[in-house]
């Protein structure tokens, strides 16, 4: 299988090649040359396998002959070993026909240890089999960070270095990256916001010679092997539900556009997906751009959903890309008109594309508190302000009552104990194996959002 960038210009990659690059050198993101698909009979045969058998199914046509078969098969287990559930991704019914996909039984409670914990197993495999070393640089929102410090944490061949917008993440959040001890992962606190965040890692990429010197990989949400990680869990729940003999919805929360990316290649792949609704908080520029066709940049509104602050959705180019018939140059020329201008018309036909394949909602504060109380009342569930969006979302797009819809539940509440609580009165416990984070020494450092600064920072605190 062969990754190529969408903005055309870059060198075309192996999966592992593309997994440890990240961000493409033309400043675009991987995509995979063609979407390999699984025949009918191959999904039916995914029903009552483990998470770890359909993980690899579902994932070994895209890496191709990249890691040998029981190799990636060993990785799997071991990326999954840690969660706290069996099923690692169970389905709660919370309505007649509606469900919440539970995928916070990982060591950092959101879905994001479902890819970081396999990509750290990855990136072990690859760089033991190079001898070589790397620095991840990444941008978090909040989750991502604490997943991947926890994933990487003590690895030989790895420095780990997480920018998160100071002050603009749950104190939850912000212990699981502050509180472990292994030298080789660091949380800088930025003075400014997510985009910021994200900004300087993009710059950083784009400093060939700072990339090149300090072996520069990402692990955020823009990291190919991310997504494919999680378009996994679309499988293992729309199979439980009666997939493939019958269609399955899915209402996502999104911030960076990569969970329901996964969604939608689960779909180009073969799995019955109806309505796929992108769920925003009121920072609400994907749900705009389907209701307007103009992609504008808005600034961005702290909300008790975090990890969805967010107005650039860096995975929203890779839909771009298919939108524009995977021509480089207009992914280029619409990404440019966003740097300068500030946004984008899409054309008529990617629009119209676009409706097609998804819904879109919104929920704002209020909405989502009294989502979170409703809930609590009627099936005594605790769900964290994230999973409200997607489910308050879901009540609006409700297509066919015949088609299951699935909300997936993207973090703990526990993680949000403030917001919860005022929201239900019930203020959720954090699960006795993570309770230490709550009085273990701190460690951050706060930096300014300057990008010579920070490269500086970073030289100095890398292993020689
Ligand atoms: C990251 C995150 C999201 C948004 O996911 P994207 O893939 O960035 O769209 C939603 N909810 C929670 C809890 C998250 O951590």
């Amino acid at each position: 299988m062969r990754y190529v960038s969408t903005r055309g210009q870059a060198p075309v990659l192996s999966f592992e090649d593309a997994m440890l690059a990240g961000l493409a050198r033309d400043g675009g993101l991987y995509v995979p040359e063609v979407i390999p698909t699984l025949p009918w009979n191959e999904i039916a045969d995914l029903a009552g396998l483990g998470y770890e058998e359909t993980a690899f199914r579902v994932m070994s046509p895209f890496v191709g002959d990249s890691v040998a078969p029981d190799a990636l098969r060993a990785l799997i287990d071991r990326a999954y070993a840690g969660f706290g559930h069996a099923a690692r991704a169970p389905l709660v019914q919370i309505g007649e026909n509606d469900w919440i996909l539970e995928l916070h039984h990982g060591p950092t409670l959101a879905f994001k240890d479902f890819a970081m914990q396999l990509v750290a197993q990855l990136f072990q495999h690859a760089l033991a089999a190079r001898g070589s070393r790397v620095t991840i640089v990444g941008a978090t929102s909040g989750d991502t960070g604490s997943a991947a410090i926890d994933a990487f944490a003590g690895l030989d061949n790895v420095d780990v270095f997480i920018l998160y917008p100071h002050g603009r993440v749950s104190e939850i959040q912000r212990r699981q990256m502050t509180t472990p001890t292994a030298h080789n992962v660091h949380a800088l606190a930025v003075k400014g916001d997510f985009d910021d965040c994200q900004a300087l890692v993009k710059g950083m990429f784009n400093d060939h010679a700072f990339r090149d010197e300090m072996g520069l990989a990402a692990v955020n949400s823009i990291n190919w092997a991310r997504v494919l990680a999680q378009a996994v869990y679309y499988f293992t729940s729309a199979v439980a539900l009666g997939a493939p003999h019958r269609p399955v919805s899915y209402s996502v929360p999104t911030g960076n556009f990569g969970d329901i990316y996964a969604g939608h290649i689960a779909r180009s792949m073969g799995l019955p997906i109806d309505r796929l609704v992108i769920a925003t908080n009121r920072n609400d520029i994907l749900h705009r751009t389907l209701q307007t066709g103009m992609h504008r940049i808005d600034g961005v509104e702290p909300t008790i959903s975090p990890s969805m602050d967010i107005q650039i959705s860096s995975n929203f180019e890779r839909l771009l890309h298919e939108l524009l018939d995977r021509d480089g140059q207009a992914v280029v020329n619409l990404m440019e008109a966003l740097r300068q201008q500030g946004g984008y018309a899409l054309p008529d036909a990617a629009l119209a594309r676009l409706r097609g394949e998804f819904d879109s909602g919104r929920s704002d504060e209020d909405e989502t508190r009294a989502t979170i109380a409703a809930i609590h009342e009627v099936t005594g569930q605790v769900i964290d302000p994230h999973t409200a969006v997607g489910v308050k979302a879901a009540s609006d797009a409700r297509g066919r009552p015949a088609t299951p819809m699935v909300v997936l539940g993207t973090a703990h509440a526990a993680k949000f104990p403030d917001a919860v609580e005022a929201a239900c009165g019930v203020r959720p416990d954090l699960p006795p194996r993570l309770a230490h984070i709550l009085d273990a020494p701190e460690r951050l450092r706060i930096v300014e959002n300057d990008l010579a600064a920070l490269e500086r920072e970073i030289r100095m605190e890398v292993r020689s």
